[in-house]
């Protein structure tokens, strides 16, 4: 346990150090839609760029970020970048879209999590409605009550919500029915198992529940043209995957817009 925590201690120091050296940096993954092949959306995710080059995924270290706290500090990077990154399409007259953000289970329950985004979206003058916050149905696990108060409170601000990771765990169908949600994302794991008539029958029928409570759906993960196939025949609306594209830098996203270029 103390070879752990010495560990844990060790990488929030060199983490900290490797923010003031702007070693961290936003990519985004495109999602797109399965009717129109376009790009109408996009979620930021971490990246750790070591001064060599090595470029270390978020995979990889933030479930040890989350164990020393210091993730809340990641995440707030990651929301200024991004409402950077929208203020200046928007200041050079470029379209906009959706940007999703991962929200620690560490970080829904810190006093001013609502307060210093309300702050962010009025420094860079952003529309809420540009942001979606992607919250992972375990931190439903320790606190319900609170957790709807919270997604209560970014919903009225105009922020968007969705459900990451839907299926990997605690699913409580019961509680879908209570949360203010935009968007559902679905497991990666669903797609990667649709290989038996069982697996097809539990991802189409997930599918199709979001869709009648009109709650959007996005598969995670789709890597082949033949899970492609397989969701443009259920009512799923986005995908986001290798197929289209892997995580990128918001130098070659914004080229990927103006060219529109993607996996048909
Ligand atoms: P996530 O939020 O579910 O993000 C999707 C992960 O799946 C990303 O891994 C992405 O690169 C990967 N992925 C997307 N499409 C495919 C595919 O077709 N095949 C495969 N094999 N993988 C695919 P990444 O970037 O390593 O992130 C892992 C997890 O780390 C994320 O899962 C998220 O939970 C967390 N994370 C990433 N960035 C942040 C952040 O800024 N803050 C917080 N709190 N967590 C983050
Ligand atoms: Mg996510
Ligand atoms: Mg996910």
């Amino acid at each position: 346990m103390r070879e752990e925590l010495n560990k844990s201690i060790e990488i929030a120091a060199d983490a900290k150090r490797a923010l003031v050296n702007k070693e961290f940096k936003v990519f985004l993954q495109p999602k797109v839609s399965i009717k129109s092949n376009k790009v109408v959306g996009a979620e930021a995710l971490i990246r750790w760029i070591k001064p060599d080059g090595t470029v270390i995924p978020a995979g990889n270290f933030v479930p040890m970020l989350e164990k020393n706290g210091f993730i809340v500090n990641i995440d707030y990077f990651v929301y200024e970048e991004v409402c950077k990154y929208l203020r200046n399409r928007i200041d050079s007259g470029m379209s906009t879209i959706v940007i999703s953000v991962n929200v620690s289970r560490v970080h829904m329950f810190t006093d001013d999590f609502i307060s210093k985004l309300v702050r962010l979206v009025k420094k860079y003058r952003v529309p809420p409605e540009l942001i979606e916050f992607e919250l992972t149905e375990s931190v439903f696990e320790s606190n319900e009550d609170s957790m709807l108060e919270t997604m209560q409170k970014l919903k009225e601000l105009g922020f968007k919500i969705s459900i990451d990771d839907f299926g990997s765990g605690y699913s409580s169908l019961s509680l879908l029915k209570k949360m203010p949600v935009d968007v559902l994302k679905i497991d990666r794991e669903f797609i990667r198992n649709t290989t038996g008539d069982k697996e097809e029958i539990v991802l189409s029928s997930v599918i199709e529940m979001a869709d009648k409570m009109g709650i959007s759906v996005i598969c995670e993960g789709a890597e082949t043209a033949e899970q492609i196939d397989f969701l443009k025949g259920t009512s799923c609306d986005m995908v986001q995957g290798y197929y289209f594209s892997k995580p990128i830098s918001c130098i070659e996203f914004d080229e990927l817009l103006e060219h529109g270029i993607l996996n048909q």
